[in-house]
């Protein structure tokens, strides 16, 4: 039996309690991550949903984010919401920094009305049928170069999005019961472990 994936949960801010949750329930050991010493020795990591601008604000410290520019660049992870935000290579409403990791632009709080806050059944590529999308104040992918992969879209726009080792949505799984995209997540980090030269 292989040992189980180590996923970090960035734990700054936001909603990360129930990414852990779901990495447990497909059988992953979930790690919050608080320090950039942390990201050490991670097989994948979730940057979860929160205010974005205040994550910028905790990764000044530290160098924490340097250390998770250069882990985002060649290690599986996957961003909901403002961690969406923060892999994109541009962000706007307002400009802000970011990881610049993944070649999407993004706009901020494009669903930032409370009506645009929503739960939908939207078609996706993955197997199994339409997705819950659970929206709060998202962002709208408002460009994904064409190498990104969309596997599911808001309004035509891309809402879930994959390029290489990286994964983002623009909606939060961890809310809803539909474990697919974490599990999507979970293959994707093994994939990249098996692949590493030790
Ligand atoms: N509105 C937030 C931001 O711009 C994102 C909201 C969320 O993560 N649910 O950072």
């Amino acid at each position: 039996m292989t040992a189980p994936l180590t996923i970090g949960v960035l734990a700054l801010q936001g909603a990360y309690e129930a990414h852990a949750a779901m990495l447990r329930q497909l059988g992953a050991t979930a790690i919050l991550v608080r320090k950039p010493e942390q990201l050490a020795g991670l097989d994948g990591l979730i940057i979860p949903g929160g205010e974005s601008t205040t994550f910028l604000k905790h990764l000044e410290r530290a160098g924490f984010f340097d250390a998770l520019t250069t882990f985002v660049q060649s290690t599986p992870t996957f961003g909901t919401c403002a961690g969406t935000i923060l892999l994109a290579k541009e962000v706007g409403n307002p400009p802000q920094r970011s990881l610049a990791a993944m070649d999407i632009t993004v706009e901020r709080n494009f669903y930032g009305r409370q009506n645009d806050s929503v739960i939908l059944q939207e078609p996706t590529t993955l197997p199994g049928g339409p997705l819950e999308m659970v929206y709060i104040r998202a962002p709208r992918i408002a460009h994904a170069d064409p190498q990104v992969e969309v596997l599911a879209r808001r309004n035509g726009d891309p809402a879930l999005v994959r390029e290489g080792h990286l994964l983002a949505a623009t909606f939060h799984p961890e809310l809803g019961h539909d474990t697919r995209i974490h599990q999507l997540f979970l293959d994707m980090t093994a994939k990249a472990k098996a692949e590493k030269p030790e």
